[in-house]
């Protein structure tokens, strides 16, 4: 069983890469993101707590978050392994989730960082912009959550650095030559 975190800013190309990376592997892929639009979507309990908070682009807190992934976890009892996309995004959620695997026997493998500065990734968001169509609020939502991310979500990246575990690529390139990348890194070559 192998278990990877993959981490980077808002249009670093996290989806592009879990999507090839479950096609190969068969990850049971976590996106916390997805899990909480999903819940705003259907209008759950969960969804309507987190609603504002995620309109707004800031952390939904640790305590909720975690909650979630737990059952989300104890639903897949029997996953060749995982893919955490979005998650651990505070130093709280990556020892929840050191903790989650240690009493299934297992662990985070690999924390896999595209590496992608600020300036790259508002710069490719800018160029989107010019093509699609986007309303200001979205706008202003993505702004903050690249914000959350270079202010926040960064100061977990130690937390792996200092464990060995955190494997850096470089975000800038072709998509098949980063996932070239992280698969070599998967398979240990
Ligand atoms: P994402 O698609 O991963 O950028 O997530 C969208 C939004 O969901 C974020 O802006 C947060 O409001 C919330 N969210 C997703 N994952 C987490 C997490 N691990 N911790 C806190 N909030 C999260």
């Amino acid at each position: 069983m192998i278990n990877l975190v993959l981490f980077g800013p808002p249009g670093a190309g996290k989806g592009t890469q879990s999507e090839k990376l479950i096609k190969q592997y068969g990850f049971v892929h976590i996106s916390t993101g997805d899990l909480f639009r999903w819940h705003t979507k259907n209008e759950t309990e969960l969804g309507k707590r987190v609603k504002e908070i995620m309109n707004s682009g800031s952390l939904v807190p640790d305590e909720i978050t975690i909650a979630m992934l737990k059952e989300e976890l104890d639903k897949n009892p029997n996953a060749k392994g995982f893919l955490f996309d979005g998650f651990p995004r505070t130093v709280a959620q990556a020892e929840a989730l050191d903790r989650f695997m240690k009493d299934n026997g297992t662990a985070i493998h690999h924390v896999i960082a595209l590496d992608v500065t600020e300036a790259e990734v508002r710069s490719r968001i800018a160029k989107r912009r010019s093509i699609e169509n986007r309303v200001d609020d979205e706008e202003e939502k993505l702004n903050k959550r690249i914000t959350e991310y270079f202010t926040k979500t960064v100061h977990v990246l130690p937390y792996y650095e200092k464990q060995g575990r955190l494997k850096t690529v470089q975000g800038i390139g072709e998509i098949e030559a980063i996932f070239g990348s992280i698969c070599k890194i998967i398979d240990h070559k």
